[in-house]
């Protein structure tokens, strides 16, 4: 059996991984690179197998960076299954099309304003490719052994990140190979912890905090804080948000707080319809996560959601105080950006960052402490009070990590080190190593790493 390490190699996105029996191959995830320019330009490179001689993709989890390839990879012809957990299905539902329509309209935008170098510019694939890529998944549901080719077992068992996200654990004889997939927090206040990992001969592992430790900070302490001050000086409260989990567990946390009587009763707005789709995945698969069907009903009756586009804009006009969650989580794009332009400007609203914002996004532009941000071609100046949440994030830091794999019966024969900048993965191999006495690398993109097979 033979790992192609075709994405996700010293960078956190792209997540690719091919396992070849030399007889079959199977693709491990099929991602998006995202971020920098330099790493998106990689989707339109050619895909680095060819995609009809491959046999069936399993996926991870939903997120683009680890799903968002699959339309692009049936158009390149990839005519087999993409097996998935029946909620990384749901959330692809969601997702995948969205992702074509976002594409669709960039490459529009290009268009109209001359930037791109193609003539003219082209979606990776469009909303209807994203569409159409869902006529070929099947649903796995986690812990059930399943076999996408002869004589390859796969299995799914849940690791925390977000809903239905799962490590993948590969059999072929008595060869076991284990792909971590994103891994999520032992104490996550809304996802249940990541279940324990069964013995493996080879490991890849994320290692997206492998250099960070999360802080003690309580991200109900800050909501708390933020919100009570914008009431008493009349404000609004905005949380720009990620749709998929990021935004249910503020939900949560927000009906914790109601509850107990910490914060007033202002009404809650969310409003980006991807996120209210996410958000009613929370109750069919409720085995999936910590909250009781009581809980969703509490973060149900609590909230207003607004779908359409002109109730999102009589919320921008309202000036009662509130709380709006709406997306993008880095201001990149969507509602919030409407929002962002009434709110910004006054001292007495707050705006709570609940996510990393990447480096040249709004968000990072305006956490950096800048006077005015252009939004929509206007500058808009920013004066309202800017509250940075920590200690939220979906990915377990290194010592949570080492934690999780220092539970396994033996070491892995060897384990790669995947899904992390350069220096975390540095840090993370060295932690390993001292901790653990394990035997670890780190490959590089389109690494191929041979097993003899015993
Ligand atoms: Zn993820």
């Amino acid at each position: 059996m033979d790992i192609h390490f075709l994405g996700a190699a010293e960078t956190v996105t792209g997540s690719r991984f091919l396992l070849d029996t030399g007889k079959y191959r199977i693709l491990v995830d099929c991602g998006l690179f995202q971020g920098l320019k330099k790493l998106r330009l990689r989707n339109r490179e050619p895909f680095p197998v060819e995609p009809s001689s491959i046999d069936a993709v399993v996926l991870t989890h939903a997120h683009l960076d680890h799903s968002g390839f699959v339309p692009a990879l049936i158009k390149q012809r990839y005519t087999g299954k993409i097996y998935s957990t029946p909620a990384t299905f749901d959330i692809c539902k969601i997702l995948l099309p969205d992702s074509g329509y976002l594409q669709e309209e960039e490459a529009g935008h290009a268009n109209r304003h001359k930037y791109s170098r193609h003539k003219p510019a082209k979606p990776l694939y469009t909303e209807k490719d994203g569409r159409r890529a869902l006529k070929q998944f099947e649903s796995i549901p986690f812990n059930e052994e399943f076999m996408p080719v002869e004589g390859v077992k796969i299995k799914l068992s849940p690791n925390g990140h977000i809903l239905g996200a799962g490590t993948v654990q590969v059999k072929q004889k008595d060869l076991r190979i284990t792909i971590s997939g994103d891994v999520g927090r032992p104490n996550d206040p809304v996802m249940l912890p990541p279940s324990d990992l069964e013995e493996t001969d080879y490991l890849l592992v994320e290692s997206t905090y492998g250099d960070r430790k999360h802080t003690t900070q309580q991200p109900q302490e800050v909501l708390k804080e933020a919100i009570n001050s914008a009431f008493e000086n009349k404000g609004t409260v905005i949380i720009p948000s990620f749709a998929v989990g990021r935004a249910q567990t503020i939900l949560y946390l927000l009906s914790v707080l109601f509850k107990a009587n910490e914060i007033p009763e202002l009404p809650v707005y969310l409003d980006s319809p991807m996120a209210i789709n996410a958000t009613e995945l929370f109750y069919r698969h409720h085995e999936l996560h910590r909250l009781s069907e009581q809980e969703c009903r509490e973060i149900f009756d609590m909230v207003t959601f607004t779908r359409s586009i002109n109730e999102s804009k009589e919320l921008q006009l309202s000036r009662q105080s509130k709380i709006i969650i709406s997306a993008s989580g880095m201001l990149t794009g969507g509602r919030v950006l409407h929002h962002l332009k009434q709110h910004l400007p006054n001292e007495n609203n707050a705006i709570i960052f609940v996510g990393f914002q990447a480096a040249g996004t709004r968000g990072a532009k305006i956490l950096s402490g800048c006077e005015s941000i252009k939004i929509h071609g206007e500058y808009v100046p920013v004066k309202a009070r800017l509250v940075n949440m920590e200690n939220i994030s979906a990915h377990a830091d290194y010592t949570e990590l080492g934690d999780w794999l220092s539970h396994l019966p033996s070491p892995p024969k060897k384990t790669f080190i995947v899904h992390g900048e350069p220096q975390a993965q540095d840090a993370f191999r060295l932690y390993l190593k001292d901790r653990l006495k394990w035997d670890v690398e780190i490959p590089s993109l389109n690494d191929i790493y041979k097993i003899k097979h015993k």
